[in-house]
């Protein structure tokens, strides 16, 4: 059974260092979390499955790894300054402020449950910044609230770099920063967070063939990589779309409380480059933009056997790294019922997304030979280049397996006398909790096999 709560998942996450609470000895600060030892492992983890797929594996796309802080310009033009916006309203009696798209009931207050609530009002979702020892406290730039925009700005600069031909795209992974009116969910809705995007630039007339084609790679990717089953996932097709949209999709995940978004596939037209270009009377545009005299650049293709210059329509794919991390760990957890009163909690990830891949644990921790054999073990699996692995020297064995079944370490191998004598190990399997006594120069073959399931 997959954990029946998010609460589950929090109390394991702060149990054994996954994810702490921002600034937590000084209160926290809402919508900040950290990422502990296990925490980074898994994200890394996560992240490199994305790239892998989205870059290595194939040769139409290039990486990008755009600044956090940006010109307020580029802000601007986006759309961002003027309507990235939620819109807020409060109780007057409980002074509950919440947003008015996600209310159970917009008409009765979330908290408190009265109907005297204010009108809706726009609240800017951007963080401003005021750089610069002239800026006098003024908002003259923006922490990123998302990487699209910063891809859209160096569309020239990676085809400049790399020629491709369409349909070509540009992928990033980083932080964004949204002032969040109310984070919730634990990791789910933060006012910082980690997202993975790709822009992929197609021929206009080829936007929709392109559109679904990635709604499909996506959700398999989330079936076969990530390992979510395909009942937990669904499409939900916008069905009012943001001005500059043609075609909005969200992939939701069904939480315990429910589906809800954790990647989004969008149809953008030619809004981003058109709205970022120079010269943008040259181009017919689609979209409706607004007029821009500031940008220094052409973001447009040439073809090079027609000769024509266009604006490229975009085909956005747009993860939360955090959220898949949640969805993760929730379908990974169990709670097995050992009989005799006794439960075990563990985290059944699949082997290559495991914070830990291999925990080695000498059974006497005084005697010389075997503490030796012990680290030969670690190193010679180090060696492998698979991730995280770690020597046990503390606490007794049964704490050793409770603690890497929680934080889902495929095999715990334990060194003892018999070692010595005969060159065997005991290997623990984390899911069956079987072991099976192995020589110890197999034990990185056989790691090998079971981090490639
Ligand atoms: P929502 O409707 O939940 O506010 P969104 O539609 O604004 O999200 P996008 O701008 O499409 O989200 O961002 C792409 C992805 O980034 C989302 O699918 C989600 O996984 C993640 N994301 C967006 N906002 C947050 C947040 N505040 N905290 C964590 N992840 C987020």
């Amino acid at each position: 059974m997959p954990a029946k709560s998010i609460n589950d998942i929090v109390a394991l996450c702060k149990r054994r260092g996954f994810i702490f609470t921002g600034s937590e000895i000084y209160g926290g600060l809402g919508g900040a979390y950290d990422y502990g030892p296990y925490g980074v492992e898994l994200m890394r983890n996560i992240r490199n499955a994305w790239w892998n797929t989205m870059i290595y594996a194939r040769n139409d796309i290039e990486g990008l790894d755009a600044a956090l802080i940006s010109n307020r310009l580029m802000w601007k033009y986006s759309g961002h300054e003027g309507s990235f916006s939620d819109p807020l309203v409060e109780c007057k009696k409980c002074g509950a402020r919440m947003r008015q798209d996600k209310m159970k009931d917009p008409t009765k207050c979330d908290n408190c449950g009265s109907t005297d609530i204010t009108e809706p009002r726009a609240y800017q979702l951007m963080m401003g910044l005021s750089i610069g020892a002239m800026a006098n406290g003024e908002i003259n730039a923006y922490l990123r609230p998302e990487t699209a925009t910063t891809t859209y700005v160096n569309f020239k600069n990676v085809l400049d770099s790399k020629p491709h031909k369409l349909p070509f795209g540009i992928a990033q992974i980083g932080k964004a920063f949204r002032n969040e009116i109310s984070p919730r969910g634990f990791v789910f809705r933060m006012r910082e967070f980690e997202q993975a995007e790709m822009q992929y630039f197609v021929n206009p007339n080829e936007d929709e063939k392109y559109f679904e084609y990635w709604k499909q790679n996506r959700m398999n990717w989330w079936i076969n990589t990530l390992g979510i089953p395909a009942e937990k996932l669904r499409f939900l097709p916008h069905e009012k779309l943001a001005h500059y949209a043609k075609a909005a999709v969200d992939i939701e995940y069904a939480f315990p409380d429910g589906f809800d978004e954790v990647e989004g596939v969008h149809n953008r037209q030619d809004f981003d480059l058109g709205s970022h270009t120079k010269g943008q009377g040259e181009f017919k545009l689609s979209a409706h933009v607004m007029e821009n005299k500031d940008s220094t650049v052409k973001l447009a293709y040439s073809d090079a056997q027609t000769g024509d210059s266009f604006i490229p329509y975009v085909i956005e794919t747009a993860m939360g790294v955090n959220r898949a991390m949640l969805a993760v760990m929730l379908e990974a957890y169990e709670e097995e019922d050992l009989g005799d009163g006794k439960t075990r909690t563990v985290l059944k990830l699949k082997p290559w997304l495991s914070p830990v891949k291999a925990a080695v644990i000498p059974l006497v921790r005084n005697v010389p030979e075997i503490v030796d054999l012990s680290n030969e073990l670690v190193d010679d699996l180090r060696k492998l280049g698979i991730g995280k692995i770690e020597l046990e020297n503390s606490g007794n064995i049964g704490k050793n397996y409770r603690r890497h079944d929680e934080i889902g370490t495929p095999i715990c191998v334990t060194i003892d006398h018999q070692t010595m004598e005969d060159g065997t190990v005991t290997i623990r399997y984390r899911d069956t909790m079987e072991q099976e006594r192995v020589k110890m120069d197999d034990v990185a073959t056989k790691l090998l096999q079971i981090i490639k399931q």
